[in-house]
């Protein structure tokens, strides 16, 4: 998809929710400043933004806030940028040639929202069915945690979280649901409380209609403890 250099429609491209492309757009020289710079020069940033909208940053309980969010948005909520953070690709063989699809569901998702950078809240459910390697459980939650921790639209986090572990696992039978609630729709703009987007990926066999059935009926199932 290509558009024109026209704000307006870059906005309503943004109000819409709309991804260009299955990769974080990211520039070459994305890594050039150590985190530390980083920090330095978005606490600047912040406090720009707080002074700007009249803010008195002297007033002890605000002083600290520009410091804080700049080191939240380098080490925590954009820390998944980083390719260093992403989570080791260590597998095992299937030695219990369990052959049925394996389900992890229920996921928390907490990712920002690019076009508005704000939360986005929710629940990832992954499946894949072994090709002759497996990974430990947690390392799906950790693959999502990695890419959810980047300015994202859930488009791309559910097919970046599959692509990945088509990769790791060697193989296309992986699918991923992700149910998720955008607070820019829930707490402004529309301000809709209700609503949450669900998006899907569905790899190799999980295209056809049973499978993804099967993996669709283990989802809605009620698992209590
Ligand atoms: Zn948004």
């Amino acid at each position: 998809m290509k558009f024109g250099n026209n704000l307006e429609e870059f906005e309503s491209l943004g109000d819409d929710h709309i991804s260009t492309s299955s990769n974080t757009p990211m520039r070459n020289d994305a890594f050039k400043l150590s985190n530390e710079e980083k920090i330095d020069i978005i606490k600047d940033d912040v406090r720009h933004i707080m002074e700007t909208l009249g803010l008195d940053l002297t007033d002890d309980s605000l002083n600290g806030t520009p410091n804080r969010v700049a080191k939240m948005f380098v080490n925590e909520i954009f820390g998944g940028l980083n390719p260093d953070k992403k989570p080791s690709a260590s597998t095992f063989d299937n030695k219990y040639k369990y052959g049925e699809m394996l389900v992890e569901k229920n996921i928390t998702v907490y990712s920002t929202c690019e076009h508005h950078l704000l939360p986005i809240v929710g629940k990832a459910h992954i499946a894949y069915i072994s090709n002759g390697t497996v990974v430990g459980l947690s390392k799906m939650n950790r693959i999502v945690d990695y890419f959810a921790k980047r300015p994202q639209v859930q488009e791309r986090l559910t097919i970046q979280v599959v692509k990945e572990l088509q990769e790791v696992l060697n193989t296309q039978d992986v699918a991923c649901v992700i149910d998720a609630k955008h607070l820019c729709v829930n707490s402004r703009g529309i301000r809709d409380i209700e609503s949450s987007t669900v998006t899907s990926e569905f790899g190799g066999k999980f295209k056809d209609k049973a499978v993804r059935r099967e993996f669709l009926d283990y989802i809605k199932l009620d698992t209590k403890f």
